[in-house]
């Protein structure tokens, strides 16, 4: 295990545009923002989703396309670095009309409807990503 303690925060309220690519957006937020560390909650409406499912056998991600309007009923996320940048990791879960939900880790191609965020950007040594090798994955 792994600890990262932080003693302070901002907290910053945020809109994204209708279209805005979800992914893209909250990372230029956070680049923007110059938010090393932190975590992301987010509500709105998608009008395409993009997310990822990881064969944790296959050692990749099956990508999931929703080509519909979904509530984006959860977004949580958190904020390190990677490659010397601002990484943002999210994952959603998306309701359609009946209700029903699917989610997954958000990818690239997610098309923003409407989308409400609230950043908690915290100070200090940011976690920063590497390959993990039990897993295959980036983790910190
Ligand atoms: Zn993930």
């Amino acid at each position: 295990m792994k600890t990262f303690p932080f003693s302070s925060e901002r907290i910053l309220l945020a809109r994204l545009d209708r279209g805005d690519d979800l992914l893209e957006a909250l990372t230029a937020l956070c680049a923007a923002e110059r938010v090393e560390a932190g975590v992301i909650h987010a509500i709105g409406a998608v009008e395409r989703a993009v997310v990822g499912y990881y064969d944790q056998a296959a050692g990749h991600y099956e990508r999931l396309v929703f080509e519909q309007g979904l509530e984006i009923a959860n977004l949580n996320a958190n904020v390190s670095i990677k490659d010397g940048a601002p990484f943002v990791h999210a994952h959603v879960t998306l309701s359609d009309a009946d209700g029903r939900c699917v989610g997954g880790h958000l990818m690239p191609g997610t098309r923003v409807f409407a989308c409400e965020i609230q950043l908690r950007a915290f100070t200090g040594a940011p976690p920063v990503r590497g390959l993990d090798e039990p897993t295959g994955l980036p983790l910190w």
